[in-house]
This record gives structure tokens, C-alpha cells and sequence, in this order.
């Protein structure tokens, strides 16, 4: 099975991470993703927080909500095309996931396209080209017409404000990791970011129990409920409202190393990761992290869009990568009629439209994508 995954830059995280370390974990099921796209993120909401957010401190309804959006400093809610309801971002704040606030990734640097609103007029999305795959999906998607191409530097912004935000979340952030680590909780992910002996890393890693991952992750405020621990312990691991717990009957102190290896958050060689990435092409290297090109992208007409997020590129790119066999199909996220998210597999055109748009609440997919994998 060939697939595309879609996710936030933390969920590429640990979808690379899975294959950097397949062999020590004795699964290959990570491998079958032919194609990441990752999506630029300053921050999100766990569902629970969003729905407070939105239905207890402004008394609106989330289904009476069609679309939300990020944009010059607010939250905005939707209904019919018109604002529902501006929030102030300072606002959302104290509702953020606290794990956000020690990643240092906005544009998801370790995926093959990273896609994003900023750095593009409205209608366009933001096309970061990190791999060889990536740009061949681009130009044969541009080819054969289900997206528009215009090079960054022909459009503005440009690169000027994702570099702005990609500095000012890793400083914010790396901030934060300071003052929790002084408070005797530190992010490992961070102190392993330049790490090159994966044997260390292994090491680290062994006789570690669920209990170690609760310490060092999940009560630490890290965890981001990609639920990878509970895609390689399935048997002994479930997720239960975001949070990943023992099933019953299994000890605290039963050893879980590969969860535990297999956690984005208890070490991260993301330096390592991203050179994986490109062996076979010239890539710059900066602020937007190692990259070919940055394009400004829309879907066109041929890719029969009902609806979408920035420039609707994405759901067109995967579609030409669906209807021209690159993928047998994409994990991306969808919602209920209460914006509750559900990671969901999608094979046909018609379902991947239905996944179009942003949802600013996590989607816990890595199980997700170990079933779908394994079939
Ligand atoms: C939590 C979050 C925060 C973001 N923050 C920023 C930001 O600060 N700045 C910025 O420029 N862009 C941000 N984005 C990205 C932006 O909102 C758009 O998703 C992106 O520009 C792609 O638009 P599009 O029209 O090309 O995508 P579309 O064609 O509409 O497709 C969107 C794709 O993303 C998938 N998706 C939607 N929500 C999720 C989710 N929560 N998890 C996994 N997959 C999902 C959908 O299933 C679909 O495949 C954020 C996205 C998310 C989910």
C-alpha cells in the first residue's frame, strides 16, 4: 500500500522518527507513506478546549460554525461566508495544548511539501518544496492542470513572514523549554535535536517502562497525542480522550521500550532526520529549515473543489497523486457536525474532497495509519 499522510509539523515528527528507528522496533508498516505533507502550525487546541472556548466564553454553537480561520491575530469563525465571530488570539491561549509550547517546528520542516496561508495573497497556499518527491508531484500536478504554480518570489508576502514566525515560535518556545526544564521538567526532544549516535538514543531507551513515559511525556506536558505508543504497543496501549494509557491488567512498570524509542517526544534526531530526507537533490538550508523551492499554489478548476482552506493545494495535489496511482490512498482529518476531528483513510476522489479545510484541533492518527498500513 502506497499512501500520503497529512499532519502537523509535530505528527511528521513522528512519522520520521518511526522510520529513522523501523529496524531497532522490528516494524516496517511506517514505510508504506510515500508522500508527507506537513501544515504550518504555530499552535492547537485539544476538541475539549476549542469547545469551551467557543461555546462557553462566546456562547456560540460549534455547528452553527461552517469554517474557522487563522488571520492577522484572531481567531476567526465563520457561517455562510460572512465572520461569525472574531477571538483575539491572546484569548485562545490559556486554552492551547501545553505540548506546543516546547515545539520548535512551524513549517513542518521534515515533510516532503510543508503547506501553509502565510507568505501568499488570499486564495493561494504556501508551498514549501523539501523533496524530490515533492517537487515531482508539483510539476506533474501543475502539468496535468489541478493546480496553478507561481513562484514565491513572483507574489507577496513571500518567504519574509514565515521566516518572521518560524524565528519567533522556535524563541518563544525554546523559552519555555528553559523555564520548564528549571522547573525540573526538561524536553528531551530538544536537548536530542542534534544528536547523531542513534545507538545513544536506543540505549537510553532500554528497560524503560509506561511509567517513565509518563513522567518524562505525558505529565510533563509534552505529549501531543499522535498516539505513536499506542501504534507500536497496541496490545498494551489504548488512547483514551487524547491521553495514551496502560490497558487494564498491564503494570505501570512493564517494560514498553519501543513506545517508548518511538515517542517524539523522549528524543528527537530531527537534524539526522532531515538529511534522510534528501540524498538526492541540492537543497537550501535556512530559517524555513532544508528545502528546494517555496511556490505560491491554488487548486484550478479541473480539481472540483466544494470547498477548501487557503488555496485549496493540498487536497488538489493529493487528488493528482490519487487519480494518477502515485498513492492507493491519504490519512488526513475530517470532522463531525461538531467539529469533533476524526483521522479518517481515504481512497476516493470524492472522499478526499470531503477532507478539505483546516481543523485547529488535534487529530491522533498514527494508530490510524498502522492499521491502514498492516492490511
Ligand atoms: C492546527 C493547525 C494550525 C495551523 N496554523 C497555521 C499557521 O499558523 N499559519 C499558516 O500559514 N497555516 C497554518 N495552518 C495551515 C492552514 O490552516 C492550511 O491547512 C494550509 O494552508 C493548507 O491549506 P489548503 O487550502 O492548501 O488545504 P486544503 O486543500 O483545504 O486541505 C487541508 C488538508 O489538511 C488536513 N487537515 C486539516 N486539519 C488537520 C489537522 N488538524 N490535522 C491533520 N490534518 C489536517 C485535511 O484533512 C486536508 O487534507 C494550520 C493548520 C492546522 C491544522
Amino acid at each position: 500500500m502506497k499512501l500520503a499522510y497529512v499532519g502537523l509539523p509535530c505528527q511528521l515528527q513522528a512519522l520520521r522518527k518511526l522510520q529513522l528507528f523501523s529496524s531497532e522496533m522490528e516494524q516496517s508498516w511506517m514505510h508504506s507513506v510515500e508522500l508527507a505533507i506537513g501544515l504550518f502550525c504555530r499552535e492547537n487546541w485539544a476538541y475539549t478546549c476549542l469547545r469551551a472556548l467557543v461555546e462557553d466564553d462566546y456562547g456560540i454553537k460549534l455547528s452553527d460554525v461552517d469554517k474557522f480561520d487563522i488571520k492577522k491575530g484572531k481567531m476567526l469563525l465563520y457561517r455562510g461566508g460572512e465572520v461569525l465571530q472574531e477571538i483575539p488570539l491572546p484569548e485562545t491561549k490559556p486554552y492551547v495544548r501545553a505540548a506546543c509550547e516546547v515545539c520548535l517546528d512551524f513549517s513542518a520542516e521534515l515533510a516532503d511539501l510543508s503547506v501553509g496561508a502565510v507568505g501568499t495573497p488570499p486564495g493561494y497556499s504556501t508551498v514549501i518544496v523539501r523533496t524530490r518527491q515533492g517537487m515531482e508531484l508539483l510539476r506533474a500536478a501543475e502539468q496535468e492542470g489541478y493546480v496553478e504554480v507561481r513562484h514565491i518570489s513572483e507574489v507577496k508576502p513571500g518567504t519574509k513572514l514565515v521566516v518572521k514566525l518560524t524565528r519567533e515560535k522556535r524563541d518563544e518556545n525554546l523559552a519555555e523549554a528553559e523555564r520548564r526544564a528549571k522547573e525540573g521538567y526538561p524536553a528531551r526532544h530538544i536537548a536530542t535535536m542534534g544528536e547523531r549516535e542513534l545507538s545513544r538514543i536506543v540505549e537510553e531507551s532500554k528497560g524503560r517502562s509506561f511509567n517513565d513515559l509518563e513522567r518524562h511525556v505525558i505529565d510533563a506536558g509534552m505529549c501531543i497525542a499522535c498516539g505513536t505508543c499506542v501504534a507500536v504497543a497496541g496490545d498494551v496501549l489504548e488512547m483514551v480522550e487524547e491521553r495514551p494509557r496502560l490497558k487494564q491488567g498491564v503494570a505501570g512498570d512493564a517494560v514498553l521500550e519501543k513506545a517508548y524509542l518511538a515517542c517524539p517526544r523522549t528524543s528527537l534526531p530531527s537534524m539526522l532526520m532531515a538529511e534522510e530526507l534528501e540524498k538526492e537533490v541540492e537543497v537550501k538550508s535556512d530559517s524555513l529549515g532544508r528545502y528546494i523551492d517555496v511556490f505560491a499554489v491554488r487548486a484550478t478548476e479541473k480539481a472540483q473543489l466544494s470547498h477548501w482552506q487557503d488555496g485549496g493545494a493540498v487536497t488538489a495535489l493529493l487528488l493528482h497523486a490519487l487519480q494518477s496511482g502515485r498513492i492507493d490512498g491519504a490519512i488526513a482529518a475530517m470532522r463531525d457536525e461538531n467539529w469533533r476531528p476524526v483521522p479518517v483513510f481515504v481512497r476516493t476522489p470524492e472522499e478526499l474532497r470531503a477532507t478539505a479545510g483546516t481543523l485547529y484541533c488535534y487529530v491522533t492518527n498514527m494508530p490510524l495509519l498502522r492499521e491502514v498500513s498492516s492490511q
